[in-house]
């Protein structure tokens, strides 16, 4: 296991992955990522170390299940993707309608918690489910279109399910 090792990852500022593997295959890195027409980066803008990705294993073929990271492991520093996803799900949230000010507030202080994987994440997405069934489907679906990009497949399974 001693050769084990992390690819690095290519990804757009908008959270979609171009590659796993931009070390050991470069051929597939675009400098703008060809369907949002966002900048790509491969590493951590505060530090710049390398966001990791596809861990690559000596004679085990895995298959590619690769999560985006949502944090920098080096600094802590939250990517661009969650930044904006954050922000983005935070507008989303004062604009919906039925909710009162309180709900709306809870609801975005719901949000950094259902990116990490801290203690507070399941409350989080408690809350964020029982606000959300309030604000009505319309708003779940915008709320889903939102965060489809920067939480983990668990959470939004829980989040959203199938
Ligand atoms: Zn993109
Ligand atoms: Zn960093």
């Amino acid at each position: 296991m001693s050769n084990s090792y992390y690819d690095m990852a290519q990804i757009c500022r908008n959270g979609h992955v171009i590659t796993s593997m931009a070390q050991s295959s470069p051929q597939s890195k675009q400098k703008f990522f060809s369907k949002c027409g966002e900048e790509t980066v491969t590493a951590c803008d505060s530090r710049g170390a390398p966001i990791r990705g596809y861990y690559h294993v000596p004679g085990v073929i895995a298959p590619l299940d690769y999560q985006k990271p949502a944090y920098c492991y080096n600094c802590g520093s939250p990517y661009s993707w969650t930044v904006k996803g954050i922000e983005a799900a935070s507008e989303l949230a004062d604009e919906l309608e039925g909710l009162t000010d309180d709900e709306k507030a809870q609801l975005k202080n719901s949000l950094p918690d259902l990116v990490n994987n801290s203690a507070r994440r399941t409350v989080a997405e408690i809350k964020f489910k029982k606000i959300m069934k309030k604000a009505g489907s319309q708003a779940i679906a915008a709320m889903k279109e939102i965060l489809f990009n920067v939480v983990n497949e668990t959470v939004k399974k829980s989040l959203f399910g199938g």
